[in-house]
């Protein structure tokens, strides 16, 4: 019924387990980083003899790899339907992209985010202008939308002409659940403010396009994309990306760098006795040398979600996600982790925790005993964790869990997080050992 999973590194890999002997190693921490997909390592190790500087060399590897790193941009450009005059700037992950972004935002310019989302949304936003606004947690999508909607029409009346932006999560990595993104975007465009999606965990379970959903940026992880290499994306409109200082400064970013005063070099900055005028596009923003195979390889893994599907991938997912629930649901100490209510969609991200267990000592185990790798604790979203344990005021989380088992087990959770790689198998393996 679910179907073959794609091949990934690591998908041979047998460790050791406490009592004696071996096991698969059963990778369900996707949400963390995935592993690579055979087919974007096999790439890479082809085009690595063929690797060389880009932009700056002569020689002919240096313009092959200048034109596979333009291609790449080309190609996640593509994967995120970008619309016309949408940049895509190479970073090195999802915080970097944000921090980007944050550090581009105009004068004045008021951030609005949930209190609940990933740290990496939450906090590159300190230094705006405009201030920062924490949104309450939502018990339900359409809360969601009608908070963010109010605090915008608040907003608009009290400063109608000051900037406004908006960062949202697309699929929670604590909870997994999908955040309504379309119409989280409509609500912001109404009032005149900007949306950018943070598509690290939903970029590896759904198709994102900048062109459907209409927002204003996306930004992603490679490394949770089946590419580990260290490089991450920021796509999005290019207005306020040429008009802002460049992030790193350096070479590569700069058109020319004159003695001289800005006075005597129109559009210039002055830096010292130099008068410094940068590039716009992406390369304002990548000064110094770009990470040239992080770029390839989150192309390649583009490439390779395009080939093999994402709705394919996503029903194959769903039908994981029915057994772990079928199967977490037949334990009765489990208390799956729902921000939505427990028929909220969501993407292969699960938390939970087990009455009379330590989510630690629960994590310990499944790795020792069963060769299971997962990942507990507070997962970067500790206002989010709080609210779904119940320690935080907030609205009324609707899976407010922790029954016994002492302060410990109420403040973390152990999450099971899995995709294209996954069999069969670990999912039963894991419902086998929480049972
Ligand atoms: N946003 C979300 C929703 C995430 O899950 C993560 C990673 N856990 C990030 C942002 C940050 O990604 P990275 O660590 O690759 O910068």
């Amino acid at each position: 019924e679910v179907g073959s999973p794609l091949p990934v590194l690591g998908d041979d890999v047998r460790v050791p387990l406490a009592g004696g002997g071996t096991a698969p190693y059963a990778a369900l921490d996707y949400a963390a980083s995935a592993p690579a997909l055979r087919a974007v390592w096999d790439d890479v190790a082809a085009y690595a003899p063929y690797y060389g500087s880009v932009h700056r060399g002569t020689g002919h590897l240096s313009q092959l790899s200048t034109e596979l790193f333009e291609t790449a941009r080309a190609t996640v450009a593509e994967f995120l339907g970008a619309r016309d005059g949408d940049q895509v700037v190479f970073t090195r992950s999802t915080t970097d992209s944000l921090n980007l972004l944050a550090a581009a935002l105009p004068a004045d310019t008021r951030v609005f985010v949930f209190e609940t989302e990933h740290h990496a949304a939450l906090l590159p936003w300190r230094r705006a202008g405009g201030g920062v606004q924490h949104l309450a947690t939502p018990a339900s999508p359409e809360r969601a939308v009608a908070v963010l909607d109010a605090a915008l029409a608040a907003h608009r009346r009290q400063r109608p002409h000051a900037p406004a932006l908006v960062c949202v999560t697309g699929a929670s990595n604590v909870t997994g659940e999908l955040w309504p993104v379309r119409e989280l975007v409509e609500a912001a465009h109404r009032h005149g403010a900007r949306l950018v999606l943070d598509a690290a965990q939903l970029a590896p379970h759904r198709a994102v396009s900048l062109r459907e959903l209409g927002a204003d940026w996306v930004a992603l992880s490679g490394h949770k994309l089946y590419a580990p290499f260290g490089a991450g994306v920021l796509a999005g409109r290019a207005d306020w990306l040429d008009a802002a200082e460049p992030y790193l400064a350096g070479g590569g970013a700069t058109a020319t760098v004159r003695r001289g005063t800005a006075e005597d070099h129109p559009d210039a900055d002055q830096v010292g006795d130099l008068a410094v005028r940068w590039h716009r596009g992406p390369a304002r923003h990548e000064a110094g040398s770009p990470n040239v195979i992080g770029a390839y390889a989150l192309a390649s893994a583009c490439r390779a979600l395009a080939a093999a599907g994402l709705e394919e991938l996503t029903r194959r997912e769903e039908a994981l996600l029915r057994r772990l629930r079928a199967g977490l649901a037949a334990v009765p100490e489990v208390r799956v982790l729902s921000l939505f209510g427990d028929d909220a969609p969501r993407v292969g991200v699960l938390s939970f925790t087990v009455r009379g267990w330590d989510s630690r000592r629960l994590a310990v185990a499944l790795s020792e005993r069963y060769g299971i790798g997962v990942r507990d604790g507070l997962f970067c979203a500790h206002p989010l964790v709080g609210a779904l344990l119940g320690d935080q005021p907030g609205e009324p989380a609707p899976c407010a869990v922790p029954d016994s088992g002492g302060a410990e087990t109420a403040l973390r959770a152990v999450r099971v997080s899995f995709g294209a790689g996954t069999p069969v198998e670990h999912v039963d393996r894991l419902v086998r050992a929480v049972a």
